[in-house]
């Protein structure tokens, strides 16, 4: 089994955001005793947005790291952004390292830390970059792969929006995670809802969401003192409240029980019928949408008509909320398929073009 596989329950990853100092550091493992831990992170050198803010605490804090696990008995992780970060978390005995989301989206700095990890069997986690692109995670894992790390795992931490009313310091975009598993389905992958949420409060409910998902793990920012914390002090919860989020986890299985595998097999079938229907009546549609393209360009028209859009906003929009469902949800499709269609039509036009051309 991957070493960031838990059996019957998440791979649990849990420490402070910094290593802020020794007493610090042996204050919160000793603290977390009873949890289930994994894997004790602390950050040793930490990427700040601006100058000015605490940039860790470097090779001493590796020290008291090493010290922690032995006397603790617990492995440690830490993250590395440069080839020098790795051999000095090498020399000091960490059992994985990370790469954080700012280093993710770099691929020559990705590339780097890999060619200081040839022939190096250590358990590397990869968090997703920044930016919303599941080709930059998925290619920093491969980078890691191409070297011969042979346990991979991804951090799911949360996407940097420029909206900033959302709830969330980092928008989880969902779809990504679930998109990367879909492409590496061996892929353990880890969920961090304090980096996700930036706020203690509802961590427990992205904590469980990411169970509901099937994630296989999740990552915790931990403090005695979260309050004081030199970093991250809104998004770090106490060793107890970590007990008390694990205690209310729900965690599920992978496969459906003997009983209700039939049902389950039932309404899959029914679904199926239904996409397939829903796939044939878009086929339709686009046929439709390629005449009236050719009706416009006998008129000379110009394939976006505003008015028709916002009549089949309104319309579907209204359907959509008679029919129980989310009127956004609609509008977003809508948005899709319209967008398509116009291009189909502009193929019509443009061809019209070419041939007036030539
Ligand atoms: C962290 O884990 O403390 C950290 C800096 O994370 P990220 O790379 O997700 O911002
Ligand atoms: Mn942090």
């Amino acid at each position: 089994m991957s070493f960031f596989k838990q059996d019957g329950g998440p791979f649990l990853i849990a420490g402070p955001c910094s290593a802020e100092s020794r007493k610090q550091v042996f204050e919160v493992a000793e603290a977390l005793k009873g949890n289930p831990v994994n894997l004790f992170r602390a950050g040793v050198w930490k990427p700040r947005t601006r100058p000015g803010s605490f940039e860790g605490m470097g090779e001493d804090a590796l020290a008291w790291l090493s010290d922690l696990r032995k006397e603790y008995g617990l492995k440690t992780t830490v993250e590395v952004a440069s080839p020098t970060h790795v051999e000095l978390a090498l020399k000091y005995g960490m059992d994985t390292i990370w790469v954080g989301a700012r280093t993710t989206v770099n691929p020559f700095q990705v590339q780097r830390i890999a060619d200081a990890l040839k022939g190096v069997d250590i358990p590397v986690m990869i968090k997703n970059p920044v930016n919303p692109d599941v080709d930059l995670w998925q290619g920093a894992i491969e980078r890691m792969n191409a070297v011969g790390v042979k346990e991979v795992a991804a951090i799911h931490r949360g996407f940097s929006s420029y909206q900033k009313t959302s709830v969330y310091r980092n928008q989880p975009n969902w779809p990504l995670p679930i998109e990367l598993k879909r492409r590496m389905p061996e892929l353990p992958i880890i969920c961090d809802p304090s980096h996700i949420t930036g706020n203690r409060e509802i961590i427990a409910e992205v904590a469980q969401k990411a169970m509901d998902l099937g994630f296989d793990g999740l990552m915790i920012e931990t403090h005695t003192d979260p309050d004081t914390a030199l970093s991250d002090a809104a998004q770090q919860v106490t060793p107890t409240t970590l007990t008390d989020i694990l205690s209310k986890l729900v965690v599920r299985g992978n496969a459906a029980q003997e009983t209700n595998g039939a049902a389950l097999e039932y309404l899959r079938q029914e679904m199926d019928s239904i996409d397939a229907e829903i796939v044939d009546l878009l086929a339709r549609r686009i046929e439709l949408s390629k005449e009236i393209g050719k009706v416009k360009k006998e008129c000379d028209m110009t394939a976006f008509q505003p008015e028709r859009w916002r009549d089949i906003v309104n319309t579907r929009g209204e359907r959509a909320a008679n029919a129980g469902i989310s009127k956004e949800f609609i509008i977003e499709i809508y948005e899709k398929i319209h967008h398509h269609s116009i291009n189909k039509q502009l193929e019509i036009l443009q061809a019209v073009i070419k041939e007036v051309k030539s």
